[in-house]
């Protein structure tokens, strides 16, 4: 109790981290852009990716979200299933 704060743990931190609160408000537009290209993500939101190699609960949200990216829709059309099957022929 004599040691609130925990040095290890704040060193280990890269100074780039933007912390839980910024990164949860980045987080979907991060996830979308990582699932376009995780270079571009990293490159414009450096803070974001920083965080997420620091932090185990955004991590998992963020993979979390980019996995519901991933997935198809549940309202996107599997394709020739919405086609008329007759055009009158
Ligand atoms: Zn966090």
């Amino acid at each position: 109790m004599s040691d609130p704060i925990d040095f290890d743990a704040f060193l280990r931190t890269d100074p780039r981290d933007v912390g839980c609160g910024e990164a949860m408000e980045l987080l979907h537009v991060y996830a979308e852009l990582h699932a376009a290209g995780p270079e571009a993500a990293r490159s414009r939101y450096p803070g974001v990716a920083a965080h997420l190699r620091a932090c185990g609960p955004c991590s998992t949200d963020f993979e979390g979200l980019l996995a519901l990216i991933s997935l198809p829709g549940p309202g996107v059309p599997p394709g020739d299933l919405t086609r008329p099957s007759a055009e009158g022929d």
